[in-house]
Order: C-alpha cells, then sequence, then structure tokens
C-alpha cells in the first residue's frame, strides 16, 4: 500500500472515496486523442454513461497513449480516468491482465486474488456494496478490452 497509516476499513473507505472524486472532478487524459490507432465506445444505459476509449499503439503494441470522452456518473468517470492512467506504458497483454484482475475482482466478491499490484485501482472496489454501480466502474475496462480487440460495434453493459 501506500505510506499512509491505515487504521480502519473507514478510513480506507474515506481516503479510496476522495480519490473516486477527484478523478471524476479533474478526469486525466480526457478528450479525443486524434492520432488513436484503436478506439471504442462504451455504453451503460442503466446509469446513462456514455465514453469513448482511444487508444495509441506503437509498432510493438505498446499503449503509447490513452484518453477518453463522453459523460457519466463519478464513477465511471474516475474508472475511465484511472484506466487511462493504468494503461499508458503497458503492452497489450498487460493491459488484458488488468482488465481480467479489475473485472474480476469487481464482479466476484469471494475474490482477492491479488494477480497485480492494483494500487489505485482498489478505490474501485467501493462499488461491491452496490451492485447497481459495478456497470458503471467495469464499462472502460469492458471498452478496453473491445478497443484491443479493435472490435467496431459499440459495447454495452447489456
Ligand atoms: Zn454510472
Amino acid at each position: 500500500m501506500s505510506a499512509v497509516n491505515i487504521n480502519s476499513g473507514d478510513e480506507l473507505r474515506e481516503l479510496y472515496r476522495e480519490l473516486i472524486l477527484d478523478h471524476a472532478r479533474n478526469p486525466r487524459h480526457f478528450g479525443k486523442l486524434e492520432d488513436a490507432t484503436h478506439s471504442a465506445e462504451g455504453i451503460n444505459p442503466l446509469c446513462g454513461d456514455k465514453l469513448k476509449l482511444y487508444l495509441r499503439l506503437d509498432a510493438g503494441h505498446r499503449i503509447e497513449d490513452a484518453a477518453f470522452e463522453g459523460s457519466g456518473c463519478a464513477i465511471s468517470v474516475a474508472s475511465a480516468s484511472l484506466l487511462t492512467d493504468t494503461v499508458i506504458g503497458l503492452d497489450v497483454p498487460g493491459a488484458m491482465s488488468y482488465f481480467t484482475a479489475i473485472t474480476r475482482r469487481m464482479t466476484d466478491v469471494e475474490s482477492t486474488e491479488e494477480v497485480l499490484d492494483l494500487d489505485k485501482l482498489l478505490a474501485l472496489e467501493g462499488v461491491r456494496e452496490f451492485p447497481s454501480r459495478i456497470k458503471c466502474a467495469t464499462l472502460a475496462w469492458h471498452a478496453l478490452k473491445s478497443a484491443l480487440l479493435s472490435h467496431t460495434s459499440p459495447v454495452t453493459t447489456e
């Protein structure tokens, strides 16, 4: 974890809540990526979240840059912001392993598997207590997978 001394679950939750709100208010890498090589749209009709994720891969299939645009609830925007922060610099298998780890931890309450150092991404795990918001948190990650697989049709959580 971090250098912060966490004494209780409540403090941890508060820290994560602030992280989510920070990314929702000031999303990183927000906007269109003009020279994107891969992109995908994600739509979560249950909540009204809609985003488009852009990736630029280099010749070695490493993600050089990532950005997103769209609108949605705080969780969906924060998740997309954290995603772009996370995947820049990763190769395709590396990014896919984050997709797998995040969606698994989000949808399987029993999972405590530590396959990766998820670090800040664990903030998203708070939505497990609110099943209706899980799709908000995973939307950007499904768009990531779709973009990496170069699917052309929009992904939907339905
Ligand atoms: Zn949402």
